[in-house]
């Protein structure tokens, strides 16, 4: 069985998986050549939004193991059927109270992860939001706390997330649309799961 299968039976039709060569390397595969399924590793999408309201950027204190007390922006999972600017614009507001859509496009990482018992690979967008309304506000439970700092006053609090940090001094230096923009008029435009986002166009100066 090849090293990173985290997985036995097939998630299609439940039959034991066989190791299969494959594109290069060794995967778990089924043998039912109907199904097909071969496994391909732990793949995830993660999003964030940099909210900034009169200097301050929007963070949330984690109620929850791992880092439990660190600071850091909203965000969370993309659902497989979810639109990723959706999926950002729904965890600022269930985490910190804020309705906010997106604007562009700070950055992302790709981080490899996973165990001995199977890898994981996953890409962690962070997008900058402009704030629409609300106040912040959470549930006292996975957020202990959610409210707008400066950078000055994150300073000063314990176990503000690196990553957080690097991605609010990015959107609080950056030009307006300095950020990759959604491209709602280009290739696939009104395309169902579609988003494209792209350089900023130069009319927009
Ligand atoms: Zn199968």
């Amino acid at each position: 069985m090849a090293a990173m299968a985290a997985i036995t039976f097939c998630p299609r039709c439940g039959t034991r998986l066989e190791p299969k060569h494959d594109g290069g390397r060794d995967r778990a595969a089924c043998p039912d050549t109907v199904c097909g399924f071969i496994h391909y590793g732990e793949f995830s999408i993660g999003c964030a939004g940099v909210v900034i309201r009169e200097g301050r950027a929007l963070l949330v204190q984690r109620g929850w193991q791992p880092f439990a007390g660190s600071w850091q922006l909203p965000g969370g999972y993309a659902e497989h059927d979810e639109p990723l600017t959706q999926a950002v614009e729904r965890e600022v507001l269930e985490e910190a109270g804020i309705t906010a859509r997106v604007r562009d496009v700070i950055g992302f990482r790709h981080s490899l992860g996973g165990t001995a018992g199977g890898g994981s690979t996953n890409i962690y967008v962070v997008f900058r939001l402009d704030p629409l309304g609300g106040e912040p506000t959470c549930d006292g439970d996975e957020i202990r706390a959610a409210g707008f700092f400066s950078l000055d006053e994150m300073a000063q609090m314990e176990a503000v997330q690196g990553l957080s940090r690097w991605a609010i001094e990015k959107a609080l230096s950056a030009t307006p649309h300095a950020g990759l923009l959604p491209e709602l008029g280009g290739p696939g435009a009104g395309r169902p799961g579609w988003q494209l986002f792209g350089l900023r166009p130069p009319s927009l100066g």
